[in-house]
C-alpha cells in the first residue's frame, strides 16, 4: 500500500524533476555554446556598462538570465551565471536589479580593453567649464538616460555666463540622438540661441539598430512634448516617433553636419565643421559613443551614394553596389545586399584576408562568391568615385565598374581622441564602475 502510495506521488514528481534537470542542461549546453562561439570570434569585450558576475555569491538561479531584455546575454554555465554573449550587452543593468543575493556589478571595461569615460561632474560639465556631456558618451546607456540627462543638462548649460549676449550662440548641441534631440527640445523650449549639429541621421544609434529590432526602454518626458509611457517599441516606431515630435516642434536640426573641431576662445568656444564654423558660449556633447566612420578619402566620396553603413539591403534591389572592408560589419552587409534579386555587389578589402572577421561570415562570403553572387577583390583600394562607375586599384591593376551605390564599413574614429583635443580629461576603466 505505502508502496503504491510512493509511486502515485513520487513517480511524477521525479518525472518533473528529470524533466526540470534535463531543460536546465539544455539551456546550459546552449550557453556553452554560445560562449565558445564569442570566444572563438574574439567577441568578448562588451562594448559599455556591463555585468560582472561574483562567482562565490551566485546561486544560480537564474534570475539575471531571464531579466534581460536583450535576450540569452547571459546564461547558467556550471550552476552560475556567465556572460554568454559579451559584446551583444547594451548595459540595460536589469539583471543586478533582480539579482536576489548582489551577486552582480556593473563596470565598464575589462582588464584587457579599457573604456574611455570622460570626467563630468554632476552639472554635466567636464573639467573645461562651458563643455558639457550628455548621454551614452559619459557612461550612461540607454535610450530613456539619454532623454534625461539631455534635458538636464541644458538646465546646467543655462547658468553658463553671458547667456543671451548677441555675439554668440548660447550653447552648440553636437549630436541628435535622443540626448541631443531631448536637449535641443529643452533648450527651444527655454528660448536659448542654439544650434544642432547631427553628421549623420536622426535618431542617433537608434537609427542604426537592425531592422525592426524591439527597443526596451522606460517612461520618459521630452521637453515641449510630454511625457511618454512607452516600454517597448520597434526601432522604426521610435524613428518616427522622434520624427513627428521634430516635425510638430519645428526644431531645426543641420543633418549631416559634422563637428570637427572645437577651439577655444577668450568668452567661449568656436565649433567647425565640415560646412561651417559657429561661435557659442557653451557647447553640449551628445555624441554617444560610437565615434565618427571612418572615411576613404578619395575624390567623388562626397555624393549621397556613399553611406557608412548598411540599413535596409532591400534599398538596393537591381543596383551596382560596392561595399568597401573586411570586418563582420562589411561582410554581412556585402552578403546581404547580395541576397536582394538584381544586385551585382562587389566586395573590396585592401588586405589579403578576412582574419578578423567571424568564421560564419568568412564562410557566407565564400558560399554567396560560389553562388556567382558576389565578386571579391583582395588588396584592393578606391581610386575615384563617379556617379555612375567606380575605378578600383587590385594590385596596381586599375579597373573601372558600374556603380549606384558604395557602402564603406573601415571602421570609425572613437570619440577619445576628439575629447582630448578639446583639453577633456578622459579616464580608462578597466572593469571599474
Ligand atoms: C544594438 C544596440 C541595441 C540597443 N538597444 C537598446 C534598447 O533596446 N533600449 C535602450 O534603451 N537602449 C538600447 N541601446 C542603447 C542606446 O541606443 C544608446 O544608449 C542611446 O542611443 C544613446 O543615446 P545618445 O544620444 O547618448 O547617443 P547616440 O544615440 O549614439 O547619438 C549620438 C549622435 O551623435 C552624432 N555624432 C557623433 N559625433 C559627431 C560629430 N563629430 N558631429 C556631429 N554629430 C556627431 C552621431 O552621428 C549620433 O547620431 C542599444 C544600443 C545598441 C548598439
Ligand atoms: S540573479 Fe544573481 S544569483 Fe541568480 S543567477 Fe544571476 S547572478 Fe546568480
Amino acid at each position: 500500500m505505502a508502496l503504491d502510495l510512493l509511486v502515485v506521488y513520487a513517480a511524477p514528481m521525479v518525472g518533473v524533476w528529470a524533466a526540470y534537470v534535463a531543460a536546465r542542461k539544455h539551456r546550459e549546453f546552449k550557453s556553452v555554446a554560445k560562449l565558445s562561439a564569442a570566444k572563438e570570434a574574439g567577441l568578448l569585450e562588451p562594448a559599455s556598462l556591463h555585468p560582472i558576475i561574483d562567482p562565490a555569491l551566485c546561486i544560480g538561479c537564474g534570475s539575471c538570465v531571464r531579466a534581460c531584455p536583450e535576450g540569452d546575454i547571459l546564461g547558467l554555465i556550471g550552476g552560475k551565471a556567465s556572460l554568454v554573449e559579451p559584446s551583444h550587452c547594451i548595459g540595460h543593468g536589469a539583471c543586478k536589479a533582480v539579482c536576489p543575493v548582489n551577486a552582480i556589478t556593473l563596470v565598464f571595461g575589462t582588464e584587457t580593453r579599457g573604456i574611455d569615460i570622460p570626467n563630468v561632474n554632476e552639472q554635466f560639465q567636464t573639467n573645461v567649464p562651458g563643455i558639457f556631456i550628455a548621454g551614452e558618451l559619459g557612461g550612461m546607456g540607454l535610450v530613456r538616460n539619454a532623454i534625461e540627462q539631455g534635458r538636464q543638462a541644458i538646465d546646467s548649460v543655462r547658468k553658463t555666463r553671458d547667456l543671451g549676449k548677441p555675439d554668440m550662440l548660447d550653447v552648440v548641441i553636437v549630436g541628435c540622438g535622443p540626448a541631443g534631440l531631448s536637449a535641443s527640445l529643452a533648450a527651444m523650449h527655454h528660448k536659448l540661441r542654439f544650434v544642432t549639429l547631427e553628421q549623420d541621421s536622426l535618431g542617433g544609434t537608434v537609427a542604426h539598430f537592425p531592422r525592426g529590432k524591439l527597443v526596451m526602454t522606460a517612461p520618459f518626458t521630452l521637453p515641449l512634448a510630454g511625457k511618454f509611457n512607452f516600454r517597448e517599441l520597434s526601432k522604426e516606431q521610435l524613428i518616427s516617433f522622434f520624427m513627428s515630435i521634430v516635425n510638430k516642434t519645428k526644431l531645426k536640426v543641420n543633418i549631416g553636419e559634422r563637428v570637427d573641431a572645437v577651439i577655444q576662445l577668450n568668452n567661449g568656444f568656436e565649433v567647425k565643421t565640415d560646412r561651417n564654423s559657429y561661435k557659442t558660449r557653451a557647447i553640449l556633447l551628445a555624441i554617444g559613443r560610437r565615434g565618427t566612420p571612418r572615411k576613404l578619402d578619395v575624390p567623388g566620396e562626397e555624393q549621397s551614394k556613399v553611406v557608412y553603413r548598411l540599413i535596409d539591403p532591400e534599398q538596393y534591389k537591381g543596383q551596382h553596389v560596392l561595399v568597401v572592408g573586411g570586418g563582420d560589419a562589411a561582410l554581412e552587409a556585402a552578403c546581404s545586399v547580395a541576397d536582394e534579386p538584381g544586385t551585382t555587389v562587389t566586395l573590396s578589402h585592401r588586405s589579403e584576408s578576412f582574419n578578423r572577421a567571424k568564421p560564419k561570415n568568412r564562410e557566407r562570403v565564400e558560399a554567396t562568391e560560389r553562388a556567382g553572387r558576389l565578386n571579391v577583390v583582395l588588396n584592393s583600394s578606391v581610386k575615384r568615385i563617379g556617379e555612375h562607375d567606380v575605378e578600383i586599384d587590385a594590385k596596381g591593376k586599375l579597373s573601372t565598374i558600374p556603380n549606384d551605390a558604395i557602402i564603406v564599413c573601415v571602421g570609425g574614429i572613437l570619440p577619445t581622441a576628439f575629447l582630448k583635443s578639446m583639453g577633456i580629461e578622459v579616464e580608462t576603466k578597466y572593469g571599474t564602475a
